[in-house]
């Protein structure tokens, strides 16, 4: 009789332990497939599919909409935070939606009795060089002319209106939303300007290109395809809390275009979710609820069975997350994946890795053990495109990063998530600190994707469809890591090295 050589995952995860990402490691697979070949088309959600299986948290140290615009891009999603005002919040998801890929994201524009002054004020804020003009002064309004830093630096009166001194459409060379972006690249290059002006038919504003965003693009690897809904517009994901005011939020967030909305919560089996999916499900039909979070079967079936489109797994595996040392509940990351997903296959609906992911093998991990999709804080924080001001800590460049449900947090409203906000002592059950520069995201996701690209080949699924089902047939096997093996599988034994952050 053959000799027992690993285990599927059925065996390994019933064995009275649960397991984190670094327990567990798999064993090879045959073979016949090129990285390059591998599909890692996903859903987020019951009618939410993307081609990168990446999903940015729902974080105020991580998903804004310069966030959420990114992720779309480069083919995964971001989820916008609500630990801020409802319009705020809206005004995030508007501007995701209404943003042309390939172009500035939510580029600066002002009304023309906008003064020199404001735009100063605006410069400093958000450091670009020049600013469109339009009659609302926001995107979606009649286009009036542009201004660069030529036209405004040497004007020492700064009360001078923005109309006397912009560059009039007339002047301008102009893209078009009836051209592709490579034609618009062609025109900006061929006009020999900085600027180009993207309108529509009617003349109004809806995007800019520049020849640092072409720049940008030539120096980074190629990206994904972006995720886009049937309009063509960017996706974008939401956060909202159980509260009754929160039912108003997502009815906002959906007339805005948002395709999936999350139920913020650490802990997602309450009567208040149950109540909300509800709710939702009636009144809003077609955005997809996400709900959670969850580690058990329990949990995840009571939602599946009010009709949750997604759930979120993961407690107390966050990078900022102390909830498993102050509450003692959770669950190791992996064993909850797993559990969770056998249950969510049967209801044939996906869930979302939440948690704990450090680099591309976490995101193997979490996808070959039944996510469809790895949802990351801490990887995505400290890039340009997260919320907040780099500064120097140390002699480090650094930007902040804290838990949702640390004291930080709590103070500006997410106390909700963790049921606390009636409560007259604020337990912390995460952190708030920072985390390196990393640089851009449309620059560490093409890795990203490659490394988890390389992972399925040797694992010897050509997608993430084969992974879940050599995954079900019991044909994947692994083992659990001892701390040794754990060890061993690091760098051990050099002097010195350097190593990418991702
Ligand atoms: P990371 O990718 O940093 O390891 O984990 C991010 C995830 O941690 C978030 O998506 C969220 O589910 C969870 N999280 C965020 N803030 C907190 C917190 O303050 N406490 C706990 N328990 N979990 C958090």
């Amino acid at each position: 009789m053959a000799s027992l050589d690993g285990f599927p995952g059925e065996a390994l995860f019933n064995q009275g332990f649960c397991y984190t990402y670094d327990d567990v490691i798999f064993h090879p697979g045959f073979i016949d497939f090129a990285a390059d070949q591998v599909d890692l088309s996903t859903r987020v959600s019951r009618n939410v599919s993307i081609r990168t299986p990446m999903v940015s948290s729902p974080m105020d140290t991580v998903t804004e909409s310069d966030m959420a615009i990114a992720m779309a891009e480069a083919g995964g999603m971001g989820f916008l935070h609500y630990n801020m005002a409802m319009e705020s919040q809206l005004e995030h998801a508007k501007i995701v939606k209404s943003h042309r890929p390939g172009y500035v994201a939510n580029p600066a524009v002002l009304r023309p009795s906008a003064t020199l002054r404001d735009l100063d004020e605006l410069r400093a804020a958000r450091g670009f060089s020049s600013v469109c003009i339009s009659e609302s002064g926001t995107c979606g309004s009649a286009l009036l002319g542009l201004v660069t830093t030529r036209d405004a630096e040497l004007v020492r009166d700064r009360n001078t209106l923005l109309s006397e001194v912009m560059t009039s459409v007339d002047d301008l060379v102009l893209g078009s939303t009836e051209k592709s972006a490579q034609e618009n690249e062609q025109i900006l290059l061929e006009s020999k300007r900085g600027k180009l002006p993207i309108v529509d038919a009617k003349r109004y504003l809806i995007g800019l290109l520049t020849r640092a965003t072409i720049k940008d693009r030539l120096n980074r690897p190629p990206s994904g395809v972006p995720s886009i809904d049937k309009h063509g517009r960017l996706l974008c994901g939401a956060a909202i809390g159980t509260r009754d005011a929160d039912r108003v939020r997502a009815k906002y967030l959906a007339d805005a275009g948002v395709d999936a909305i999350i139920l913020d919560s650490s802990q997602g089996d309450s009567i208040y979710q149950l109540e909300m999916i509800k709710y939702l499900k009636n009144e809003l039909p077609h955005v997809d609820v996400i709900a959670g979070n969850v580690v058990t079967q329990n949990q995840a079936r009571r939602l599946l069975e009010v009709g949750a489109d997604g759930l979120r797994v993961g407690m107390g595996s966050g990078s900022i997350c102390t909830t498993q040392e102050v509450c003692a509940v959770g669950r190791g990351q992996a064993t909850a994946v797993y559990k969770v997903g056998q249950i969510a296959k049967e209801f044939n609906v996906p869930i979302i890795a939440d948690g704990g992911i450090q680099n591309s093998g976490h995101i193997v991990k979490a996808l070959a053990l039944g996510a469809s999709v790895a949802m990351c804080g801490s990887m995505f924080s400290g890039t340009t495109e997260a919320p907040g001001q780099y500064f120097y800590q140390d002699g480090v460049r650094v930007k902040k990063y804290r838990g949702m449900g640390s004291l930080d947090a709590m103070k500006k409203g997410s106390d909700s998530r963790y049921l606390s906000e009636s409560g007259h002592l604020k337990i912390a059950q995460g952190v708030s600190g920072t985390v390196r520069d990393k640089g851009s995201v449309k620059t560490m996701i093409p890795y990203l994707v490659h490394g988890v690209k390389q992972g399925f080949q040797d694992l010897g699924a050509d997608s993430l469809t084969k992974a879940h089902q050599i995954l079900a047939s019991g044909t994947m096997t692994m083992e659990a890591r001892t701390g040794a093996a754990q060890r061993e599988g690091g760098i051990h034994d050099m002097h010195s090295y350097t190593k990418v952050p991702w």
